[in-house]
């Protein structure tokens, strides 16, 4: 029986484990902190739970019920008979060992990295206040803050804005960039952002952080709180809260790896070089069977692209031949009205000199999405000219997710925008919104 080692039990790792296991094998998984990871811990799972709350409060207790539930589902899950779970934090002896901190070693003939990210904190003063959290710090209150200061407009930044700014915080939101969501459609992401200021959140777009401090008040005492100073158009401003986020990205946990020992150079980012099977390039040793899947490779910073990274590596290893599609990958930002997206913007296809057309539909005209108060929200597809190949899909309103995934379905199997029209579409659902592109 083929052996296999995994380091980390994120979504990437246990999923993993588990169609190695049910292969026939023999996996041994090393995780130091609790099974699930980020994403079912402290990322996707409890900011849905606190996207699905009606209060702060609400939020707060279920979050820990919910989360405890999955985490035993998991727990569950990786007692199968062919998987050994590890709880010791494992780094590398060769390409094939790999020793925990009470000194014990363990081989494998593969070995999977998927150690996921941690939050990057941008260089400025200020940035170890204790007022300044991550997200994992900011799902730990037990106080709604008053006023919160995010950093960052990306996908963690606009998930928290859209959440605290219904549980009644006052939220300003710091972005150096000109619009939010930079991985979507440029129209869609200002249509949301101007949304999500009716709803009460300000935003300072074009706006680079250069200090956090405690805030004083004119004699000069701390006020308690901190001030976030930024500049924006040559100005600068600066905004008092009672808690920052710092949603500036985040980076490849590879620390306490001894990565050394298989000789490999990082990528600038920190992000492990990984081949399109997800093999460690550069590897010194000339037997390496080792991967790295997930965040900790940088390649695409989401929890399904870790679990389809993780499958197709096992599926290498056993010689099984898949079509899994990596260029084509879906994702969803929780804020609401939801966003969501696959394939390249509209803007990326002109860069890229691409021929292509574009359709778009809003959900006003959507006889379900009335029905249900949702009208708010558009959908934009892209395709090769007539009616042609699929190309992309971004989309922001109620159940955005759900209809970027149908349209996912058919970029995946290289269907035209025709075909999209001819498949016939129940009446009345959001579904239709994709068939009524102009
Ligand atoms: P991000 O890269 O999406 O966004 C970070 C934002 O911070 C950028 O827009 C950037 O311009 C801005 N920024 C950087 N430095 C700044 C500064 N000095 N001042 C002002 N703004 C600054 O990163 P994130 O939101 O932290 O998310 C991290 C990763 O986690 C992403 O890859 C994301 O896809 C993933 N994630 C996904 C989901 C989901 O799929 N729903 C949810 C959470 C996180």
């Amino acid at each position: 029986m083929s052996s296999l080692i995994i380091i980390g039990a994120g979504p990437g790792g246990y999923k993993t484990a588990l169609h190695a296991a049910k292969h026939g094998l023999k996996v041994t998984i090393f995780e130091a902190g609790h099974v699930g990871g980020t994403c079912l811990n402290v990322g996707c799972i409890p900011t849905k739970t606190y996207v699905h709350s009606a209060s702060f409060a609400e939020a707060v207790e279920r979050q820990p019920q919910v989360v405890e539930q999955l985490r035993g589902g998991v727990e569950t899950l990786l007692s199968h008979p062919n998987i050994t779970l590890v709880r010791e934090r494992a780094s590398f002896v060769d390409a094939h060992t790999v020793e925990t901190p009470s000194g014990q070693r363990y081989t494998a003939e593969n070995i999977i990295i998927a150690t996921g990210s941690s939050t990057k904190y941008i260089p400025v003063e200020g940035v170890d206040s204790p007022y300044v959290v991550d997200s994992t710090g900011l799902l730990a209150l037990k106080e709604l803050p008053k006023r919160l200061c995010i950093i960052g407009a990306g996908v963690i930044g606009m998930e928290f804005a859209s959440v605290f700014n219904r549980f009644g915080s006052e939220v300003t939101v710091v972005e150096f960039l000109k619009e939010c969501l930079p991985a979507i459609d440029s129209d869609i992401a200002k249509r949301l952002r101007k949304q999500m200021e009716k709803q009460g959140i300000k935003f300072y777009m074009g706006a680079g952080v250069k200090s956090l401090s405690p805030a004083t008040v004119p004699d000069g005492s701390p006020t308690g709180s901190i001030s976030v100073t930024f500049e924006q158009k040559g100005k600068e401003l600066s905004v008092e809260a009672d808690v920052v986020l710092m949603a500036t990205g985040r980076k490849p946990n590879t620390e306490g790896l001894n990565l050394e020992a298989l000789g490999i150079t990082l990528e600038r980012n920190g992000a492990i070089p990984v081949n399109e099977h997800f093999e460690i390039e550069n590897c010194k040793s000339s037997n390496c069977k080792c991967y790295a899947i997930g965040d900790v490779n940088g390649r695409q910073m989401l929890a399904h692209a870790a679990e389809y990274q993780g499958l197709h590596v096992v599926n290498h290893i056993l010689g099984i031949e898949d079509h899994i599609r990596f260029d084509v990958m879906p994702a969803a930002i929780f804020t609401t009205p939801e966003a969501a997206c696959v394939g390249p913007s509209e803007d990326q296809l002109k860069e890229a000199a691409v021929p292509f057309e574009c359709h778009k539909a809003f959900f006003r005209a959507n006889g379900k999405a009335l029905a249900m108060g949702e009208t708010e929200g558009m959908v934009k597809l892209c395709c090769e000219p007539n009616e042609g190949r699929l190309l992309s899909c971004h989309a922001y309103g109620a159940h955005a997710a759900d209809l970027v995934q149908e349209a996912t379905a058919y970029i995946t199997l290289g269907a035209t925008l025709s075909q999209l029209r001819e498949t016939v579409h129940i009446h009345p659902t959001l579904s239709e919104i994709l068939i009524e592109t102009n």
